[in-house]
């Protein structure tokens, strides 16, 4: 990857380590050339640039979605929760300037398309196949559960999907990236290919999940 995207995604407010970041660019790049790429959970764009940069190799694009409004844990009073990413005026966690900005700064924003919205709600209505879904959005157990039902079904055959915070051990992390991970593989619609880190990416090898 070029390392001008390494050093702004390293550089973007995030969850994501340059290892794995890096993991997920060589997913996008295998992936792209079956259909565009999808994340769930952009935050401040740093997934989205290690994603962005592997779109643009391969001439496609990544859908990057997000409500902007935080995950549970991005709340006042939470444990990841950052001033500088609460909006005074609305009273609620915006991170959609800051995503903005990043992609902007990556010179990214022909290859990364924002989608605002809720992750159910716009997989119920999707209908584009896709080479990649990455999953990293809400981690309680219902939006795991929704995302993986949501979008695995619009994987082409040998596509992927990467889910990101998935830990078998349970005191590294929460249970539901895993619980979802399991889930997918015990469906036989997917086979694991490569894990970095908490990043696990998975083939689409059968049917609907
Ligand atoms: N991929 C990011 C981190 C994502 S944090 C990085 O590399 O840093 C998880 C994100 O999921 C948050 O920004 C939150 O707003 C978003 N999110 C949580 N639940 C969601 C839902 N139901 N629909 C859309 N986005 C959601
Ligand atoms: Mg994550």
């Amino acid at each position: 990857m070029d390392r001008r995207y390494a050093q702004i995604a390293e550089e973007a407010k995030g969850f994501m380590p340059p290892d794995e970041g890096a993991a997920l660019y060589a997913a996008g790049l295998a992936a792209a050339a079956r259909g565009p790429l999808l994340e769930v959970g952009s935050f401040c764009g740093k997934s989205s640039v290690y994603l962005g940069a592997a779109a643009r190799e391969r001439g496609t694009v990544l859908f990057s979605l997000d409500h902007h409004r935080g995950s549970e844990e991005h709340q006042p009073g939470e444990e990841y929760f950052d001033a500088e990413i609460f909006d005074e005026r609305s009273g609620r966690v915006d991170t959609l300037p800051c995503f903005l900005a990043t992609i902007a700064r990556a010179q990214l924003e022909e290859v990364i398309v924002p989608l605002v919205g809720d992750s159910a709600a716009v997989a119920a209505a999707w209908s584009l196949p896709l080479g990649l879904a990455f999953i990293d959005g809400g981690h309680s157990e219902e939006a795991a559960r929704a995302d993986l039902a949501g979008w695995a079904d619009h994987i082409v055959p040998e596509g992927l999907v990467a889910i990101h915070d998935v830990f078998e051990d349970p005191s590294m992390g929460g249970r539901p990236p895993y619980n979802i991970f399991r889930s997918a593989l015990g469906s036989g619609a997917f086979v694991e290919c490569s894990a970095q880190g908490s990043l696990r990416v998975l083939e689409r090898v059968g049917d609907r999940i």
